[in-house]
């Protein structure tokens, strides 16, 4: 059900202007209706209930964005973490979620190039410091003082969420909402990981958890970009999910005998990148069998348990590369939607309400969910 929230007008924001709100900024939000509360999802500590409730609309720093999300996707990242299955420092209570698309209702007094009206992506990299040696050259992800959306502060399971505005993505205008959400992690992610890969046009990448996620969004990346796609998942469903969304082969790993061997015979030697999108560390263990000499396994997924063992002989031996990669940068954000904005990629989202995300969550642990859920956070 639709909640009408008790809203507040621009008068709020006059009375907080000696916190810094400039009268610029107050000019372009006059408009505006920003309402004291909001709805969203907040677990307290890990595992334990996840509360639809309502919540004060958090006010953008001088640096940030306030969007009305109106979707989020919902990645395994949020799962793992509402877990506590990594050694992440998460801010409890929390609000996850890191695929938000939405409205630009307000911004800090220090914001430059964004207005009112505008369309916003919250992403996982919600912001960074910008000076260091690894944001000045296209490594913000692996900024020390970074700060992630859903995890260090709180996310996009909310009606208002705010953003660091140089970090923000810009959602192309004319974009459905609901599709591009998971754009901003999945498609993001995926799409570097292809870079990342080395990988050549004609060259066979292997996408392993195709029928998931990220993987949906893979297979499509891979093939957009030129390459030969294999996509690996269990079960009917998520093999025939992959090859509709453009898998030239697939490999349902529940029932293949062989697995290794059958990927070397249907790539003709073996993939040339693997990209391992499964939170599956047997998955990535059976990559190192069936990578072609002098390929890549790009590591996406994360498992619960994330270590496996390297067989180093064969590594050596054939000469892989084993490569971590994670999100993407300003610019890999801006490529990966243009990718979508030019009907490249399509977003097969199932929508379902925020209040879901309870149910959503059980069936991504079961490893049933085909594709992505977006969330609308009116619901
Ligand atoms: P998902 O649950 O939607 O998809 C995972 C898929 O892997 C499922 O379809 C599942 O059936 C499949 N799978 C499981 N075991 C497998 C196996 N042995 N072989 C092949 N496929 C198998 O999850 P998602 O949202 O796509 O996320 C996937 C992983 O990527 C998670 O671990 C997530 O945390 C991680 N992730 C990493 C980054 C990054 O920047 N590195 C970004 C986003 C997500
Ligand atoms: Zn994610």
């Amino acid at each position: 059900m639709l909640r009408l929230l008790p809203t507040h007008t621009v008068r709020l924001f006059c009375s907080r202007s000696a916190r810094g709100i400039s009268s610029r900024a107050l000019a372009t939000r006059a408009s505006i209706q920003i309402p004291k509360s909001q709805r969203a999802i907040v677990y307290e500590t890990h595992g334990g209930p996840l509360l639809y409730k309502e919540i004060p609309v958090p006010q953008p720093k001088p640096n940030e964005l306030l969007v009305n999300i109106k979707y989020s996707g919902v990645c395994h990242s949020d799962l793992h973490l509402y877990k506590g299955e990594w050694p992440l420092k998460v801010k409890l209570p929390l609000v996850g979620g890191h695929e938000g698309a939405g409205v630009v209702v307000a911004m800090g007094e220090a914001v430059k190039g964004w207005e009112v009206g505008d369309l916003a992506g919250i992403k996982w990299l919600n912001s960074s410091c910008q000076s260091c040696e690894y944001c000045t050259s296209g490594h913000e992800p692996v900024c020390s003082t970074s700060v992630i959306s859903g995890c260090h502060q709180d996310g996009t399971f909310q009606q208002y969420a705010v953003a660091d505005a140089i970090q923000a993505a810009r959602i192309p205008k004319g974009v459905n909402m609901a599709e591009v959400a998971p754009i901003l992690c999945a498609g993001l992610t995926t799409y570097k990981a292809m870079k990342e890969s080395g990988a050549k046009a004609g060259n066979w990448v292997a996408i392993v958890g195709a029928g998931g996620g990220l993987g949906s969004l893979a297979v499509q990346y891979a093939k957009a970009m030129g390459f030969m796609v294999l996509g690996i998942d269990g079960g009917k469903d998520k093999t025939q999910w992959a090859k509709s969304l453009g898998a030239h082969e697939v490999v349902d790993f529940t029932t293949v005998p062989d697995l290794p061997r059958t990927v070397v015979e249907k790539t003709g030697g073996g993939a040339h990148a693997v990209i391992n999108v499964s939170a599956s560390a047997t998955a990535l263990q059976q990559a190192f069998a069936y990578v072609r000499p002098t390929g890549s396994i790009v590591l996406v997924g994360i498992p619960g348990k994330p270590i496996i063992d390297l067989p180093i002989l064969p590594t050596v031996s054939r000469q892989l590369k084993i490569v971590g990669s994670m999100v993407g940068n300003r610019k890999d954000t801006q490529e990966a939607l243009e990718f979508f904005a030019r009907g490249l990629i399509k977003s097969p989202v199932k929508v379902a309400g925020l209040s879901e995300l309870p149910r959503i969550f059980e069936e991504m642990d079961k490893g049933v969910i085909l594709g992505r859920y977006t969330v609308d956070t009116s619901k």
